[in-house]
Order: structure tokens, then C-alpha cells, then sequence
């Protein structure tokens, strides 16, 4: 094989002829070396580089005078190098060095340092004319800056002003790429890309918005020539990187509407109050209009995709199981989704309540692959042997048919993201879709996260609810605390105990729990049954673990945060968290939400070790109230939305720029505009068609 000629090799390009797409390795500066380094932060393409956004920019327009220095601050400075010294700190050529610089601006002088980076020696020659940035300490000998930017105001004119006399961009770095290389890079992939990238917003959008083109918002936010210029460039991203993502919800949902879905379910007023009838308490308001825009849903001829939000012990599941109970009541077949065993045993026992005596065919399908009983319960399915299946979300993994399946619920949505739902479609079913979240979701996410669903929320809880009282204790506290404890016991009332999950360790959650157990019962309550509930029991055990602690054999149940979400015992009153400081805020409200689900009043008591402000934070927001979306938009706030969602699985995608809290206002406009192009241009051809290449770029279109 030949080599291709010279001319070819795209090293050898002139700078113009490359493009966005172009690898990083080839613009000017950059090379095979830098640009492995630059691939570990996600930098591939040229325009990879322009879209790695400043995290702040320093405002470098004024030079700050020498004389005036003060320690602490950080500042730019210009003056002449007086005298420079370099240093090295042992015998070997590769042993540490430092180089001093003095500059002096006529008004005083700081010295400049700089470790293992002995080229300075030369660079900073006597008499050089310098621009330092950085930051003042005091010395004995006076002023000093350790490792400041340099600039060199003469030394090369493309990248002269870069770094000072201006509003100077912060990039995020890695390692071996220095604040002001990073710059300079940015800087050239500048012109190669700013204007080479279609804008996605369409114009007449963007006249209308008053968001300036992608090109000077991409040169603006980088190397911005006013701070005005900075917010309308920030603004005009942020909008830009939410309208993507509503553009892609909102033609999801179009698609979802063009579904027509093969079963048509009629709830009349008969089939209604048979449902009704079911239940062993009459549905609230709330409940009863959350059932009406479900039964509106299963009549429609296109599939349901609803989000049913409420706080914890709303009362979600028997809305659920209305709507199964009325695809059942059509023959067809319905199934609910629970995060977990525990609660997918909890499920299957409330809807075998509901439905003594009836003949509504009910299976718990349980996890263990190759077991003979999950064979048997997943053969059942698929020959219509069973009405309503109960399980993990495993129910929905491959290998598993349904006959006829018309209607899926799954609850706690918040775990379960966009993709899982597409996955469900993706198998050939068309079922309807109603996803429950007990954690209640800021409405900024819901638009993000679920802004293809309806929603229903259900905003009022079951009468005779008291509210929870919740009590942050140190140790101090604990003797009165376990007092209480006895005495509710003693009036026939559950306590769950709460000790958290150690990360970075699987032995020592389990030992901390059965520890912990051990000694309730020998030290605190020897008269009283203690159960222990953890996530490495036994199927079998844990069942048993649960149903001790429901008839009250064990009224004390220690547990790791196993019971989080959905667990329902009306009679537990007391909940004690060991450790609260370790918990996150809103898994502190989903603990909470374990009782308080009676009649009788309930009390949470935390103990914690709380040291940080956040700790601090977070546990004074649980104590001041027990409004779930408070606390939903208080935990986004601390934690920011991949950790609130708990993992990538939640189907978000990174926003790079935008802040789901903060651009709330920002984001309802977006969506607004989002939603009103598909409307005008579904198949984004004609004033969508740059916005429908973008997604296909950048985003990907989101499956489904
Ligand atoms: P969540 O919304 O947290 O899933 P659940 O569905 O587990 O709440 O319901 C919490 C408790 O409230 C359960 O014990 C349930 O039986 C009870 N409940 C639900 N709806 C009503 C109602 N309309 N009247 C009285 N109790 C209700
Ligand atoms: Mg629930």
C-alpha cells in the first residue's frame, strides 16, 4: 500500500479548511498529546472545544497599581520585570525549582513565583513589560502572587489580550492543560467554528425572543466584551440547550398522540361505583378527580402517558388500582411496577384486599430468574391466566409476555426514567401508561423529565391525617426519646428505627443494622419484640421481617433505608433515624412519609451529628415543614438535579448550562416555544428544519 500523498494528511491542512467537526488534534497548538488530555474532560472536535463553556469569568479590564496592593484579593497588575532569580531546591537536574520575578509598576513592586516551571527564567527576562493576574498574599517581604497568569502584552498578537485587560473566561481544566493554554485553544477554534454551526433556533424565534445569533453568543461567552453581552450570551445558551430538549418532548408526545392504541376502555357510571365499591374507604376529592382524568385517558384512542404526583401517603395506590381494575373490567390484562420486593409484596396484599371475593385473577411475580414458581407465574401471563400482575420492574425485562397487556403502572416514576418508558414501547406494546412519583418532583423537572406526560396531582391528603411533628435530637436526648417510644408502644403503636446505609461498604450497613438490633433488644427494650429489616435478607426473610412488624409481633422494626419509599403501615407512629445528617433531604421526607399515615398524631425523631452547614441545612428544612414539593425544590437546590434523581438511569439529559432551579422562568418560555413550533411544524422541515438537524447532532433524538 501506498501512503497518500503528503498534501493529504490532515495535519498538514491550512487552518481554514477546518470544520466544527474537525479533531481537536489538528488545530494549531494542539497535537496527538494534548489532545488525549483534552479527550479526558470530553473535548473531541473543534466545536467540542468552543462548546466547553467558562464555569465564571474574572473581570481583568483594570490594572490594579502595585502600591495599592492588598492581601487576599485577586487582581491584575502591570509592570516591568526588575530582576528575576531561579532557584533550584537540590542537586538533580529533575529536582524541584522555583523562578522569582519582581515587577514593578512605579507605584511599588510584587514578587512573582513560580514552581517547577524554570522557562520562566527566560521568559520573564529583566526589563520585560508583564501583565500578571492572580492572587495577593502577604510575605514578610511584602506582596506576592504564587503561580499568576502572565501575559506579555508584546509576545504574540493573536493571543495578546487573552488573558488580561479584558473579562477574562475561567474554563474548566485537566491535567497538563494550563488556564491559559485552555484560553488560547478556545480562542483559535473560535472563528473556525462560531459561524460554521447552523444556528438551532429559528430566526424568527430568535427576533422574537431577542437572543442573539449562536456565533456571538459562542464568542460572547467566551471572551465577552462587556458584562452586559456575558448575561445576553448566557441567556441566549441556556435558552437554547432547554428549547432542544422541550423541542424533542414535545415531538415525543406528538407521537404518542398519533398512537392509536387497539383496546378502547368505556368507565360508565356502573362500572364506576362497582369500582368504587371495592375500596374500603370512600376516594377524596383529590382522588376522585385523578380517577375521572384516568377514566377520560382509557376512553381516548391514543395510549395514556400520565404522571400521577402526590406527597407520600396521598393515597396514589388505590387511584391506581382503579384504572386496573378498569381494564380488567374490559378482559385485558394490567400490571404494577414497584421499585422494590417489599413493595411489590405490599401491593399485591392491598390489592388482594380489594379484591376478596372477586374473581380478578392476581399474580406476584417474583424476581429469581430460574426459579420453577417464576416460570410458572410468567407462563400464566403470557396465556391470559392472569388479570393483574404485580412485580419489580423486572416484569418488563425481556423475555416476559403478556397476553394482552392495556394498562402499566409503575410506581415511584422518579427511578424509572424516559428511556425505560421507550423500552416498554419498544417491545410492541402500546399499553396505557400511568407513572406514580411519591417523591414529589419540582414542577421545573416534571417540565424536563416527564414534559411529554400529563399530570395529575393528587393535592389532598385522606381525612383524620395529622401532621408529623418532627424533632432533631442529639444524644442527649436519647433516654427521653426512647421513653416515648415505650409509651407508644405500650398503646399497641409501630416504631420504625432507621440506621443508614454506610457507602463505599456492603458488610458494614448490615452489621451497623444487626448490631444496632442486637442492642435495643438487650439494652433498651428486652420486653419488646425488635425485628431487623435489611437489603441482603432473604426474600422469605424479609417478608417475614415485614409482616411481624404489620401484626405486631415486632413493633419495633430496625431497618436500613430498605422501607424508604411506599411502605404502608397505618399504625406506625414513630420513626427514629439514626444518623440523620447522612441522609439526603428528600429520602429524609420519604422515611417521614412512612407514618403519619393513621389517624393518630406521629413523631419523627432524628438523631444527628449534623457538623456542616448543609447537614445543618437539610435538617432544618425537614424540621420546618412537611410540604413535600418545599422540600423537592430545596433538595434540587442543595444537591442539583443528577444527584436529586439519584444516577444516570433517570433519563435527564446533562444540561451544561442551564439551571433547572434558577432558569425556571427561563425554561417555561422555552418549553412555551418548543411545544408551539412542533404544533406549526411537526415534522421540523420548514421553520424547525435547523432545530430537527441540531437534535439529530448534538442530542441525539431521545428514543421513542
Ligand atoms: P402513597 O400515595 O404514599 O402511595 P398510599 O397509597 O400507600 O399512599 O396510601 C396511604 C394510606 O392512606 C394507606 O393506608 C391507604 O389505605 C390510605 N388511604 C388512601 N386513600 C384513602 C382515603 N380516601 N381515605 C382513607 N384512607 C385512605
Ligand atoms: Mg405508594
Amino acid at each position: 500500500m501506498s501512503s497518500p500523498p503528503r498534501h493529504e494528511n490532515p495535519a498538514d491542512r491550512p487552518e481554514r479548511e477546518l470544520g466544527p467537526e474537525t479533531p481537536v488534534q489538528f488545530l494549531r497548538g494542539v497535537g496527538p498529546h494534548r489532545a488525549r488530555r483534552l479527550a479526558r474532560i470530553g473535548i473531541h472536535t473543534i466545536a467540542d472545544l468552543v462548546r466547553h463553556l467558562p464555569r465564571e469569568h474574572q473581570d481583568r479590564r483594570e490594572t490594579v497599581a502595585i502600591g495599592s496592593l492588598r492581601a487576599e484579593t485577586s487582581v491584575t497588575v502591570r509592570g516591568l520585570v526588575r530582576a528575576v532569580n531561579r532557584r533550584a531546591l537540590g542537586p538533580s537536574r529533575r529536582a524541584r525549582s522555583v523562578v522569582t520575578a519582581t515587577v514593578d509598576d512605579g507605584t511599588g513592586w510584587v514578587v512573582a513565583e513560580f514552581w517547577n516551571q524554570p522557562w520562566r527564567a527566560e521568559q520573564l527576562a529583566a526589563g520585560t513589560d508583564v501583565i500578571l493576574s492572580g492572587r495577593v498574599v502577604w510575605s514578610a517581604e511584602g506582596p506576592r502572587m504564587s503561580g499568576p497568569e502572565v501575559e506579555l502584552p508584546a509576545e504574540d498578537e493573536e493571543t495578546t489580550a487573552l488573558h488580561a485587560g479584558r473579562i477574562v473566561p475561567i474554563h474548566p481544566l485537566t491535567q497538563g492543560i494550563h488556564a491559559t493554554r485552555m484560553r488560547a485553544l478556545v480562542w483559535r477554534a473560535l472563528p473556525v467554528v462560531a459561524d460554521a454551526i447552523e444556528d438551532p433556533l429559528p430566526a424568527p424565534l430568535r427576533a422574537r425572543r431577542d437572543l442573539p445569533a449562536l456565533g456571538d453568543a459562542l464568542r460572547e461567552i467566551h471572551f465577552p466584551a462587556s458584562l452586559e453581552s456575558l448575561a445576553t450570551a448566557r441567556r441566549r445558551l441556556k435558552y437554547e440547550e432547554l428549547f432542544l430538549l422541550q423541542v424533542a418532548l414535545a415531538r415525543r408526545r406528538l407521537r404518542q398522540r398519533l398512537e392509536e392504541k387497539p383496546h378502547r376502555i368505556v368507565v360508565d357510571e356502573r362500572l364506576d361505583a362497582r369500582i368504587r365499591a371495592r375500596f374500603p374507604f370512600a376516594l377524596t376529592g383529590a382522588q376522585s378527580r385523578c380517577v375521572a382524568e384516568i377514566a377520560g385517558d382509557l376512553m381516548a384512542p391514543t395510549p395514556m402517558n400520565r404522571l400521577l404526583q402526590g406527597d407520600v401517603g396521598a393515597g396514589k395506590t388505590v387511584v391506581a388500582a382503579y384504572g386496573m381494575l378498569a381494564v380488567v373490567a374490559h378482559h385485558h390484562q394490567a400490571a404494577l411496577l414497584a421499585p422494590t420486593e417489599i413493595l411489590a409484596e405490599q401491593h399485591f396484599a392491598t390489592l388482594s384486599r380489594f379484591l376478596a371475593g372477586s374473581a380478578v385473577r392476581l399474580s406476584l411475580v417474583k424476581g429469581g430468574a430460574r426459579s420453577k414458581r417464576r416460570r410458572q407465574a410468567l407462563e400464566a401471563l403470557a396465556a391470559h391466566d392472569v388479570d393483574i400482575a404485580v412485580g419489580t420492574h423486572a416484569l418488563i425485562q425481556e423475555g416476559v409476555r403478556f397476553a394482552d397487556l392495556a394498562f402499566v403502572v409503575v410506581d415511584e416514576q422518579h427511578k424509572f426514567g424516559v428511556l425505560q418508558r421507550a423500552a416498554l414501547r419498544d417491545k410492541g406494546l402500546h399499553p396505557d401508561l400511568l407513572v406514580m412519583s411519591a417523591t414529589p418532583i419540582p414542577r421545573t423537572l416534571t417540565m424536563t423529565l416527564f414534559g411529554d406526560l400529563d399530570v395529575s396531582i393528587l393535592d389532598e391528603l385522606p381525612p383524620g391525617r395529622q401532621p408529623v411533628e418532627t424533632m432533631l435530637c442529639r444524644e442527649g436526648d436519647r433516654r427521653r426519646a426512647y421513653d416515648w417510644v415505650r409509651r407508644e408502644i405500650a398503646r399497641g403503636r409501630r416504631v420504625y428505627h432507621i440506621v443508614p446505609l454506610v457507602e463505599q461498604s456492603e458488610e458494614l450497613p448490615l452489621r451497623a443494622a444487626v448490631e444496632f438490633a442486637d442492642e435495643l433488644r438487650r439494652d433498651v427494650f428486652p420486653d419488646v419484640g425488635v425485628g431487623l429489616l435489611h437489603g441482603r435478607l432473604k426474600p422469605d426473610e424479609k417478608d417475614a421481617a415485614m409482616e411481624a412488624f404489620r401484626s405486631g409481633a415486632t413493633p419495633v422494626l430496625v431497618a436500613t433505608s430498605v422501607v424508604e419509599v411506599g411502605v404502608d403501615v397505618p399504625e406506625a407512629t414513630v420513626l427514629v433515624v439514626e444518623h440523620a445528617e447522612r441522609f439526603g433531604l428528600a429520602q429524609l421526607h420519604q422515611l417521614r412519609g412512612r407514618i403519619g399515615r393513621g389517624r393518630d398524631a406521629s413523631r419523627m425523631i432524628c438523631f444527628h451529628d449534623a457538623h456542616t452547614p448543609d447537614a445543618r441545612a437539610r435538617l432544618d428544612a425537614l424540621a420546618s415543614t412537611t410540604d413535600g414539593f418545599r422540600i423537592a425544590e430545596e433538595d434540587l437546590r442543595i444537591r442539583g438535579p443528577g444527584e436529586f434523581l439519584g444516577t444516570r438511569q433517570s433519563g435527564v439529559p446533562e444540561l451544561r448550562i442551564a439551571d433547572l432551579v434558577a432558569d425556571a422562568p427561563l425554561l417555561v418560555e422555552a418549553r412555551r416555544d418548543a411545544f408551539a413550533l412542533v404544533e406549526r411544524d411537526p415534522g421540523l422541515r420548514d421553520e424547525g428544519a435547523p432545530t430537527g438537524r441540531a437534535l439529530a447532532r448534538y442530542l441525539g433524538e431521545l428514543p421513542g
